[in-house]
């Protein structure tokens, strides 16, 4: 997948995009991201790319033209253009799936006061926002949307299993992780993850997963326990009889 990413600010995002996961989703040519510097479209002398709002108000506005031109650089005319923006409808796990399917597209990163209009309107940019609270620039927010996406892109995580049993993608939260030492400050390990029987983890797991849910996210768990006496395609059961014992008992 490659991802165009449009920004007065491209050193930020080294730091995220080289190291780590998607550090080695980029060497393992899985994903591309490229870096473009909205300044370097810059026809002012001083390089400038924003400038005062029409109509009085607070702030400077990024101006249309050196955005245009990062634009045209990256070919956007052919692709999904995605404006990072509070305006825009909360990123959510049907958005970060469908990005997930796309070849490429390209992500606007705003600053100040946001973007000049007519470059959303021109380019048919879609706003998307990570949450009710404004933050200073799009970069973080792009960030948030590139490093959700790439994780269900297939190779990017070691285990592709484990994009989608996380909380949220699995329909219910997490259970609680533990790992060595056995015991710790004088707290244990709870003795059925050391037990070796598989069926009696899973349905720990599953236990945990439904009490956390319950208490944390009701809406999920509510959606989770309405589908349990749902079948799989072939007729069988999506529930054993044992994990549908243990979505009754939570
Ligand atoms: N004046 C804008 C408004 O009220 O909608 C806010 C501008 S904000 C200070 C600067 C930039 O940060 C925005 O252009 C946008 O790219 C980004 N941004 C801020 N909060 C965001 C959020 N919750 N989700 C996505 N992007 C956000």
């Amino acid at each position: 997948m490659k991802i165009d990413v449009l920004t007065l600010f491209p050193e930020m995002f080294r730091p995220v995009t080289e190291e780590s996961i998607l550090g080695r989703a980029a060497d393992k040519g899985i994903l591309d991201i490229r870096l473009t510097d909205i300044r370097d479209f810059s026809r002012d002398k001083h390089n400038r790319a924003d400038d005062y709002p029409f109509g009085g108000g607070g702030g400077m506005v990024m101006m249309a033209d050196p955005i245009f031109g990062a634009l045209e650089s990256v070919d956007a005319k052919a692709k999904k253009v995605i404006y990072m923006s509070p305006r825009g409808k909360i990123l959510d796990e049907e958005k970060i799936r469908e990005l997930a399917q796309l070849d490429s597209f390209v992500i606007l990163c705003g600053h100040y006061e946001g973007v000049d209009q007519r470059v959303l309107d021109y380019w048919g940019a879609e706003e998307i926002s990570i949450g009710d609270y404004v933050l200073t620039g799009g970069e973080l927010p792009a960030m948030v949307l590139i490093d959700s996406v790439a994780r269900l892109i297939p190779g990017v995580l070691g285990n592709e299993d484990s994009a989608l049993n996380e909380s949220v993608y699995s329909g219910l939260l997490e259970h609680p992780q533990y790992t060595q030492p056995r015991e710790y400050r004088g707290m244990e390990v709870p003795e059925v993850l050391t037990s070796g029987n598989h069926q009696n983890i899973a349905l720990w797991k599953l236990e945990q997963s439904l009490r956390l849910t319950k208490e944390r996210r009701p809406d999920l768990y509510e959606e989770f326990v309405s589908h349990r006496n749902d079948k799989n395609e072939d007729g069988t059961k999506r529930f054993s009889k044992a994990e549908r014992q243990i979505i009754d008992k939570v």
